[in-house]
């Protein structure tokens, strides 16, 4: 049966400003693939982010140009699907990632399996965290009670109050504490000092402190550092992975970086390799999206899979998030449907 494909740019709102050390906003626009055979009908999310590429409109023009080349992609072997992906969108990481998904959606769908049950994934995972944007300081109690279903936090850190800002959810509460520098510290000193204060603090592992250009020096706070450094801005693409030996304890993983389903199981086997610690994280994206990480989420060391619970108005239902426990149905596919 013939393939037809048809996309929207769906514009979700946040519930709180979400800002981090580079950019804030309070919506984003997503765009939703949807692939149909007449029978089946699959899903694919592109939630593009600023420091990797261009906005919707330039998807959207991407697939203008070459809506018969999509249509013309392997459902059964993902692999060379990948690269013709890869080839034919080589400036959209997210609209690779939404492809990839979505062929993955419809293969799953004509085997009657969920995706998970494919890739060898188990149901159950870790808990999952649940992200403080950076605010002003007066924002943080309402914040950390809306967090209040969730016990492991991750707080989004590198502007010049990050002392304030732990201060005051310290003062609210104990929780297992992550930390996202986002690239926020400069310098091998600033980074040595925010550490070693983030240690007194309890918090249990530091993101991607440093500029993704200064691995040198990131592996010199590596050496330094008793909890481990994660790599986020660092380990984009499967072949990012090799070098950043030495100087990460573990990768994040996001399907908006590495071009979808396919090359994030290869950066869990490159993990696997070169003994990393497996993360999977997410863009502010939809049930979709998020659903489609969490079909590998059982690989995970740590999840942060909370972009769907920090959107106010997600179109879409899929995996679950009850204070942080993720649950993937039984349905086949992504098992993903209209809210
Ligand atoms: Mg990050």
């Amino acid at each position: 049966m013939s393939l037809s494909l048809s996309w929207s740019i769906k514009r979700v709102n946040t519930k709180f400003e979400f800002k981090i050390a580079r950019s804030a906003f309070s919506h984003y626009e997503r765009v939703i693939l949807e692939l149909r055979d007449g029978e089946h009908l699959a899903y694919g999310e592109a939630a593009p982010n600023i420091r990797y590429e261009g906005g919707c409109e330039e998807i959207v023009a991407m697939l203008d140009a070459k809506k018969d080349q999509v249509l013309e992609l392997p459902i059964d072997d993902a692999e060379s699907r990948q690269k013709t992906i890869e080839n034919m969108f080589p400036d959209s990481f997210s609209l690779q990632a939404a492809l990839d998904t979505l062929f993955w959606d419809l293969y799953a769908k004509r085997l009657d399996k969920p995706l998970w049950q494919i890739f060898g994934a188990k149901k159950d995972m870790v808990i999952s965290s649940y992200t403080i944007g950076i605010s002003d300081l007066s924002a943080i109690p309402a914040k950390i009670e809306e967090a209040a279903p969730f016990p492991i936090l991750k707080i989004k850190l590198g502007t010049d109050y990050d002392h304030d800002i732990i201060r005051a959810i310290r003062a609210e509460t104990d929780k297992v504490l992550r930390v996202d520098v986002n690239e926020g510290w400069k310098s091998v000193d600033e980074a040595k000092r925010g550490t070693e204060w983030l240690i007194e603090e309890n918090v249990e592992f530091l993101e991607q402190p440093m500029p993704a250009d200064q691995l040198d020096d990131i592996a010199k706070l590596r050496e330094f550092s008793p909890i481990p450094i994660v790599a986020d801005e660092n380990s984009v693409r499967p072949e990012d992975l090799k070098g950043l030996v030495g100087a990460y304890d573990g990768i994040n993983i996001k399907l908006m970086k590495c071009g979808g389903l396919t090359n994030a199981r290869k950066m869990v086997e490159l993990s696997q390799k070169y003994g990393f610690d497996i993360m999977m994280g997410c863009m502010l994206e939809t049930s979709v999206g998020i659903s489609a990480m969490a079909q590998l989420g059982s690989f995970a060391r740590w999840l942060d899979l909370d972009g769907n619970v920090l959107i106010a108005d997600d179109p879409y239902l899929g995996v679950g998030n009850v204070g942080g426990k993720m649950i993937l149905n039984d349905k086949p596919g992504l098992g993903v449907q209209p809210r």
